[in-house]
């Protein structure tokens, strides 16, 4: 993979034009409508605006991309899909996450789709592919993060279906959320959990407002359950599968997030390599200084190493093979370079860096949450040396 900071796909005309139609998507419509309406990453989300991007973004072809034809899909590879995830967080765009469905959307139903019953299909995950719901994935409580099976929320048999009681908390798209995929623990039993799809307006199931992460961004929410009745025609997948379910998903969803992450830094190279242009100091630019060369140098390094075997991942999984090790060294080693790299487009910046509100600042306080988010650095090399020791 020859690397170019702006990556094209000369050698798949289709995946080109889709990279293409998507860069112009992001410059002439999305960026402009988020200037026009002071849209940035802090901004408190709303409905009717996501609806909005998620509309346009399947009018499109964007959203759900990555589906099956027969779910309204273009049947896109992970390969591909990790090539538009690049370009969308690369563009700087605040509701990036919506395009194609990260957040509430398809991609958020992710793997879960191949447990789901024809009746779930058709009544929970074609209205979100169509986007028209959205939806949450609900596994971490305040005292069971990587530790899942610490989980205390249960579920109790109850006639033809389940009676859950517990709280869930940092579940991302849970305030605009219609539905959560929910994992729980069966009540009296040490070491079965199930998932269960949830109407977040259900009798006993409330949607607090979560806390804001160091990002800024305002998508998380907490769920509560005291007594919410759920149908058994809920349950996803057997009892007993919802660690696999949710596991399963996050191991591909460990993947898919790096991608987001290179775009991120590659916003922040860019930015850098601006600045750096234009800031004088001591008679010249920057840029003429061979220790801000240097840091330019190793933050391009990162961004190649990191989409190389990001890419290569995506490939192998695109051939259906197992990538449970690989996911968890991509998101690790992605994570990390790419937090360097804003680091450094930090320093690079100086006082403008730390700047509250500059974008520099804000893409270096979102990268640093995912050597947490969806896997801790120190559980991704658990994870690694489990599967090769
Ligand atoms: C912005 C944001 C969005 C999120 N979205 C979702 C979501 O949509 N759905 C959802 O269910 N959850 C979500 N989460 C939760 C997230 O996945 C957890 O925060 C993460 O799994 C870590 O759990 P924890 O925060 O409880 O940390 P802990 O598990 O308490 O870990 C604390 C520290 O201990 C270390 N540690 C723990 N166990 C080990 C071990 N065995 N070996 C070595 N080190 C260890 C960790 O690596 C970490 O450094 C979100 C969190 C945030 C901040």
């Amino acid at each position: 993979m020859t690397f170019t900071l702006e990556p094209s796909y000369d050698d798949n005309p289709r995946l080109q034009d889709l990279v293409d139609r998507l860069r112009g998507y992001l410059r002439d419509e999305l960026l402009p409508y988020e200037r026009a309406h002071g849209i940035t990453p802090e901004s408190p989300l709303d409905r009717p605006t996501l609806e909005g991007v998620w509309k346009r973004s399947r009018e499109l072809g964007f959203y759900g991309v990555s589906l099956p034809p027969e779910l309204g899909g273009q049947g896109l590879s992970l390969y591909g899909l990790c090539a538009l995830k690049e370009e969308l967080t690369a563009s700087g765009a605040a509701l990036s996450h919506s395009v194609l469905g990260d957040l509430g959307g398809p991609l958020r139903v992710g793997s879960v789709l191949r447990y789901a019953t024809s009746q779930q299909v058709e009544r929970y995950l074609m209205p979100v592919i169509r986007g028209e719901r959205a939806c949450c994935f609900s596994l971490t409580e305040q005292d069971a993060g990587s530790d899942v099976r610490r989980m205390t929320t249960t579920a109790t048999p109850d006639g033809d279906g389940y009676v859950l009681d517990g709280k869930k908390v940092f579940s991302s798209a849970a305030p605009f959320a219609d539905f959560a995929i929910v994992v729980v623990r069966m009540a009296g039993e040490d070491e079965t959990y199930s998932a269960f799809l949830v109407d977040l307006d259900t009798p006993g199931c409330t949607v607090l407002d979560g806390e804001i992460p160091m990002s800024g961004q305002r998508m998380e929410g907490d769920l509560v359950f005291d007594g919410c009745r759920v149908p058994a025609a809920n349950l996803l997948g057997e009892i007993g599968q919802g660690l696999r379910i949710g596991i399963g998903r996050i191991t591909l969803n460990r993947l898919l997030h790096c991608p987001s992450l290179i775009g991120a830094a590659r916003r922040a190279w860019s930015l850098s390599v601006r600045h750096a242009s234009t800031r004088v100091a001591f008679g010249q630019p920057l840029l003429a200084l061979q220790a801000v060369q240097h840091k330019l140098a190793d933050m391009a390094t990162d961004l190649y190493a990191a989409r190389s075997m990001v890419r290569e991942t995506a490939a192998k999984a695109d051939r259906g093979e197992n990538i449970s090790v690989e996911a968890n060294m991509c998101k690790l080693f992605t994570a990390e370079a790419c937090f360097r790299v804003a680091d450094q487009a930090v320093q690079i910046h100086g006082k403008a860096g730390l700047t509250r509100g500059h974008e520099v600042e804000q893409i270096f306080r979102s990268l640093r949450m995912f050597r947490i988010v969806t896997g801790t650095t120190e559980i991704h090399k658990n994870a690694i040396a489990k599967g090769l020791v």
